[in-house]
This record gives structure tokens, C-alpha cells and sequence, in this order.
């Protein structure tokens, strides 16, 4: 803080509930939650247990939703109207817990709308299908329909990095598809998903059909997974966490979206003006959100021959980024989730640097403020960039003019989320699409542009191939069932 105020006194502290059942339920244990900026306590939410997830589950299990396809749009398109009516609210909160700069903040909350109004549009399609039997050897005069029914429940699981998005990502397909789902968020950036059930109520949402349980992994954790009512489990977050679900869940359906480790790569046949404006797709994508998108740009990945020429343009633009107080409107990147991590971050830096690495710029890391740090010259196998490092630095791979030998270090990691590729030749720009063991390619944009019903997911340890995205998250949330009526 710039002066002698406290946040407390600024800002009225959240103690909130879980929502159970319509019910807003509080544990004599809390869950503190603090502003990374200052590490200051910003709110609480209840250190719930087991108990409490079942008690959810049951509840989840025993509704059966009778909404019309008509009444589940009406409800995501008046939550995503809500999103828009409380933005600046939803994004102060989003700094205040997750420490990102108001400006990102905002644009999570339009991401998000932008869920809604897919999930909107969508529930009114008829997914079903139509298959005549009189076009077969053996053929009859009737017909094959098929229809989509929603599943028992749904167990949801997210990360800290997209408090709002991430949440609205797993809900928004869930509701468009009649599904009831619990969902644990994350214990450090918790509140934003309890304002979004808020949100979602008053939309009209029956509120069995989304409850919000909190506690820590250790005591909820397991039955977020085992639970006997849970017919899909629905995770995003990173590996390691990502495997132990795997390995627990066992005949229970599961998407798996993982971390990521996302290459920037930067071809030669790129002019001056072309190398200016990869070098801005390269900095805003690799400091976009702090660093924290699963999609971020961790490597940027340039030729020989045009890296001398690329190099000062990233400088300058990673120079000109405003870093600072995250609730100042002028910021332009603020914190990572807490000091801890950026230390971490930091010191992989120092590490590469002792692998032969240049640092560019670091004007000095306060707590968990981490400025976007570049770094040139880093080895392709130096644990800054073949570990997911959760923040806005900046490195800069030296990669070879040999087109194949870039993909082969670029596919070196074990992750596998997404890719961008900045060159204007159409043939390299095909090898690349399909030479890049990735679940997205995109030419000329950061490896996170995406919309947000275009499928989305990673492939190796970045996920296990189930695509998200409004669209592919209601087919996956829905049985299908085939039945045949005896009419041509
Ligand atoms: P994390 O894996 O530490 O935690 C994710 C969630 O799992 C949290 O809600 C946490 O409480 C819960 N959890 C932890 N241990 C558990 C256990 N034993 N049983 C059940 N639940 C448990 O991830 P994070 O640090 O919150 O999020 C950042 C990670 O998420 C990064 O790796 C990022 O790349 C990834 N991510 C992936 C995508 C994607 O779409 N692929 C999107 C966003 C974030």
C-alpha cells in the first residue's frame, strides 16, 4: 500500500459461506484468503470437510432438473448480463485474491460473459441425430434418433489462475446441458466463485444445480473424486494434481486440463515490421494475466538469423510495460499469487543465467511482484523453460534455421497444451500445424487466443485429449442415447 491505510481498512473484509443445497453454510475453521500485493487477509472461506461435499453430492444426485432449453438460455444469458452489470466489482475482487492488475481483471470478466453467451445460444440447439435404417444391406423402414441426457453429477475442480473463467467454463456447459454440478474451487482464489453462484441464482438458476463446497485438498479432496454420486469429474489444474485424480477416480469419467508450457516460435522469414509485431504478440502473451495462463507463452522460441533483430524489440516493449500496484487503473501487470511462487520463478532465472543465460532486464522483484523478467540466450533444456514457470517472464530460446530441428525442441517438454507461430509462409506454417505435438496451432497469435466454444485441451502431460470450450464440454457432460422408432 502507497500509504498508511491498511486493506481492511479500505475494503470490507469477505467472510463467506459455502452454498449447500440454497444455504449459505459456515465452519467454525477458516480458509484465509490474502491479497498477494500486500499479503494481507482479504476474506475467508470455510475450512469444509468430506462431510460437507457428500451432504452437496447428495443433494446434486436427488434433483432432476425439468428446465426447457428455453429457461436454461434465459438463465446464462441474464448471468452473463449480470457479469457485465458487476464487472468493476467482479474485478476488484479478482485482484484482490488472485493479485492480477485491474486491466487483466477486466478482461476476464468480458472472457467470461462471452461463456455465458455461448452456453446461451447453445442450449437451444437440438444436438440430436437422425439416421435412416433403409440405406443397409439388411435395412428396415424405421428410423435411429438420438439425444443427449445430462449425468448424475458432476464433480468440478479448479485452478487459482481464472477465478471467474475457469469456474464458468465447467457451469455454463453444465447448466446448458441440464447437469447439476459441485464445484470445489481452488483455496486460494476461492471468493469470485462464490460471487458467481451468487450471480447465477439471481439469474434464476435452481440452486441445487450448483453448489460451492471449500477446504483444503486434504480434507476434501478425495471425495471430490470417490465420491459415489459423481458420474464426471471435471479438473483443471496442474499436473501433478492432474495424475493423482487419474490414479484415484478410476471408472468415473474424467477431463483432465493440465498445465502447459507454450512456445512462442519466431520463423526468419520475417521482415522488420513483421518482427515488431511478433515481438508484441510475444510480450503481451507471455505477461498477459501475470504469466498465469495455462496458455502463456514460456518460450519464446526465435531463428538464428532474425534473433539479433528480434531481441531489442521484445526488450523495449517488456521495458515499456507499466508493472505495479494491481488495483491502480494504469497497471499494467501486478502480482502472482504469492511470493512464494515468484521467488521460485526468480531463482529459476538465476538458474539459467548460470547455464549460460543473459538477463536483459530485471528491475527487482518486490514479494510477489514479479516484473517481466527478460532473459536471452536461455539453453532449450534449462529448467526455466522445460518446467511450467508460472509467471511473467520472459525468455528467449536461440533455436537453429532448420525448421525440423526447432520442432523437435520445441516438442521436447512433456507438455503438449497449445503453440503460436509467427511466419507468412503457408508451407512452414502447414509443417508446423502438423508437426507440433500440441492441442492448438495458431499462426500469428498467442498459443491462448481462443474463443470460447472453440475446443480447447492438451495433449502429453497437459491433459488427457478431452477437449473444453462451451461446445465439446456439453457433449462430454451429456450421455447419449440412441433409441429407434418403427417409421421410415
Ligand atoms: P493445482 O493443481 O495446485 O490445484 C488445482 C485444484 O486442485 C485446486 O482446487 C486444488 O485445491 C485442488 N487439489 C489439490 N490437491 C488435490 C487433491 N489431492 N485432490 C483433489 N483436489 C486437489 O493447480 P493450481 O496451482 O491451482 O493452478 C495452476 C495450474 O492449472 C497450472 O499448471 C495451469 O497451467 C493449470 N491450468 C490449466 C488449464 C487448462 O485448461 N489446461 C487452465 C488453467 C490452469
Amino acid at each position: 500500500m502507497k500509504d498508511n491505510q491498511t486493506m481492511a481498512d479500505k475494503i470490507e473484509v469477505r467472510h463467506e459461506g459455502m452454498r449447500i443445497g440454497g444455504k449459505t453454510v459456515f465452519t467454525d475453521n477458516v480458509i484465509e484468503v490474502k491479497y498477494p500485493y500486500t499479503d494481507e487477509v482479504i476474506g475467508t472461506v470455510p475450512a469444509g470437510t468430506a462431510e460437507h461435499a457428500r451432504q452437496a453430492f447428495e443433494i446434486a444426485a436427488n434433483y432432476k432438473s425439468k428446465l426447457t432449453r428455453y429457461e436454461r438460455s434465459q438463465i446464462l444469458q441474464r448471468a452473463g448480463e449480470l457479469i457485465g452489470e458487476r464487472r468493476e466489482d467482479l474485478a476488484k475482487w479478482l485482484t484482490l485474491e488472485l493479485g492480477i492488475c485491474h486491466q487483466h481483471a477486466i478482461y476476464e470478466t468480458k472472457r467470461a460473459q462471452d461463456v455465458y453467451q455461448f452456453a446461451s445460444h447453445q442450449a437451444l440447439n437440438d444436438d440430436g441425430e437422425i439416421f435412416s435404417c433403409d440405406l443397409t444391406h439388411n435395412g428396415k423402414d424405421r428410423k435411429i434418433y438420438t439425444k443427449r441426457e445430462p449425468v448424475r453429477t458432476i464433480s468440478a475442480i479448479t485452478p487459482f489462475n481464472h477465478p471467474l473463467n475457469m469456474v464458468s467454463h465447467k457451469i455454463a456447459p453444465s447448466i446448458a446441458t441440464n447437469n447439476c454440478m459441485v464445484c470445489k474451487p481452488t483455496e486460494l482464489t476461492p471468493l469470485t466463485a462464490i460471487a458467481l453462484a451468487d450471480i447465477l441464482y439471481d439469474a434464476g438458476l435452481p440452486p441445487e444445480m450448483f453448489q460451492i463446497v471449500t477446504g483444503l485438498p486434504q480434507d476434501i479432496g478425495d471425495e471430490m473424486i470417490t465420491n459415489d454420486n459423481i458420474d464426471i469429474i471435471t479438473f483443471t489444474g496442474g499436473v501433478p494434481v492432474g495424475k493423482i485424480i487419474a490414479d484415484k477416480a478410476g471408472y468415473k469419467r474424467q477431463a483432465l486440463e493440465l498445465g502447459g508450457n507454450d512456445p512462442l516460435i519466431i520463423c526468419n522469414d520475417l521482415s522488420d515490421e513483421d518482427l515488431e509485431k511478433a515481438a508484441t504478440i510475444a510480450v503481451a502473451g507471455a505477461t498477459g494475466n501475470s504469466g498465469q495462463r495455462c496458455t502463456a507463452i514460456k518460450r519464446i522460441l526465435v531463428q538464428e538469423s532474425v534473433a539479433e533483430k528480434f531481441v531489442p524489440l521484445v526488450l523495449e516493449k517488456a521495458k515499456a510495460i507499466k508493472f505495479g500496484d494491481p488495483q491502480d487503473p494504469e497497471t499494467q501487470l501486478g502480482c502472482v499469487i504469492h511470493s512464494q511462487a515468484a521467488e521460485i520463478f526468480e531463482n529459476r532465472v538465476y538458474q539459467a543465467e548460470k547455464e549460460g543465460a543473459k538477463i536483459l532486464y530485471h528491475p527487482g522483484r518486490q514479494g510477489a511482484l514479479l516484473p517481466p523478467i527478460v532473459v536471452d540466450h536461455v539453453p532449450h533444456d534449462s529448467e526455466l523453460v522445460m518446467e511450467e514457470t508460472f509467471g511473467p517472464i520472459v525468455p528467449i530460446v536461440r533455436v537453429p534455421d532448420n525448421d525440423e530441428e526447432v520442432m523437435a525442441i520445441s516438442n521436447s517438454t512433456e507438455f503438449g497444451l497449445s503453440s503460436g507461430v509467427c511466419t507468412n509462409d503457408l508451407n512452414r506454417a502447414i509443417s508446423y500445424i502438423n508437426g507440433l505435438d500440441v492441442g492448438t496451432c495458431n499462426i500469428w497469435e498467442q498459443p491462448g487466443y481462443r474463443i470460447e466454444t472453440s475446443p480447447f485441451g492438451g495433449i502429453k502431460d497437459s491433459g488427457n485429449g478431452v477437449k473444453e470450450g462451451v461446445t465439446e464440454a456439453m457433449k462430454f457432460f451429456t450421455n447419449v442415447k440412441t433409441y429407434s422408432l418403427p417409421w421410415p
